[in-house]
């Protein structure tokens, strides 16, 4: 496994990989502190793909001034054991220079699906995740890139994004991974303290439970909302939700009266880490 901390360094890698009979390129963007959920994602890619290069990188500018780029984990040795592990064939590791040389001036901006939810909670936050994850396929140029689930409204950016400046690669997109109590792996699980963490699978509780009423037949979303805060204010005290979205699953719009498949969407803050999960609940034809 290489690793390469500068653009030339990736580009001529990937280059040489393409000249020695690489046909698919697949690129695992992530942010480091590698855990299961990132694992799914690169053993899918090597399934796939003839050259897997992996993206570490905790992005600057998808961080508010307020929020945890400095508290972010950065284990890079357990990371690059764990690629090595799983047979990388690259980690890409630039530093925020490399990334953003002096002057750096652009933005990519996707309108629209980022106005609700994460880019509402979170100003700024897509243009951020847009403009690295363009930079990053202007970068390595890809065949496939592989993104979670458990971010599903940046899923849904990105394959926008995507779709309309016609960049040339696929956009793969893998279920979530949980720990045994329900709770969505997230390499942000490591700053809850104890009474935080034992809390925290009530995200995915609250999930279950919104499922289980769509599915045995409530159709206001208002009303199924309305459960899922009072279980989390009830088992989640530490906590404070930012939002809890009932969405239809490609537009992304506020679903009023439940009428076909959705994604159920929350936030919640912890003192210690902010926590995000979605769930998509599939509404039988049956009964729409
Ligand atoms: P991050 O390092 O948090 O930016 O995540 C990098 C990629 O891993 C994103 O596409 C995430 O959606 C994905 N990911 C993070 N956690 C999980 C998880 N628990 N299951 C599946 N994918 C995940």
């Amino acid at each position: 496994m290489k690793v390469a901390k500068t653009i030339d360094e990736i580009r001529r890698l990937v280059a040489d990989a393409r000249v020695g009979g690489a046909r698919l390129v697949g690129l695992v963007p992530t942010m480091g502190a590698l855990h299961e959920g990132h694992y799914s994602l690169i053993d899918v890619a090597r399934g796939e793909c003839d050259f897997v290069v992996v993206s570490i990188f905790v992005n600057p500018t998808q961080f508010a001034p307020n929020e945890d780029y400095r508290n972010y984990p950065r284990p890079v040795e357990n990371d690059l054991a764990g690629c090595e592990s799983h047979g990388v064939d690259a980690v890409f590791a630039p530093s925020a220079d490399e990334m953003y040389q002096a002057g750096f001036a652009a933005t990519v901006k996707v309108a629209g699906l980022t106005e609700s939810m994460e880019g509402r909670c979170r100003p700024g936050h897509f243009d951020g995740v847009c403009t690295v994850v363009a930079k990053l396929f202007n970068i390595v140029g890809p065949n496939v890139a592989y993104f979670g689930a458990k971010d599903y409204q940046q899923s849904a950016v990105i394959r926008k994004m995507v779709a309309d400046l016609d960049m040339p690669l696929r956009i793969a997109v893998c279920p979530i991974v949980r720990e045994a109590d329900g709770l969505a792996m997230s390499s942000r699980n490591a700053n809850l303290d104890d009474a935080e963490r034992i809390q925290a699978p009530v995200l995915h509780e609250s999930l279950r439970l919104a499922e289980r009423l769509i599915r045995e037949g409530e159709r206001n979303a208002a009303n199924v909302i309305e459960s899922v805060q009072s279980l989390l204010g009830e088992n989640a005290p530490l906590g404070e939700a930012d939002y809890v979205a009932i969405v239809d699953p490609d537009s992304l719009a506020a679903v009023e009266e439940i009428e076909s498949d959705v994604v159920v969407a929350l936030a919640v803050k912890f003192p210690s880490a902010r926590l995000i999960d979605n769930m998509r609940v599939d509404v039988p034809k049956t009964s729409r």
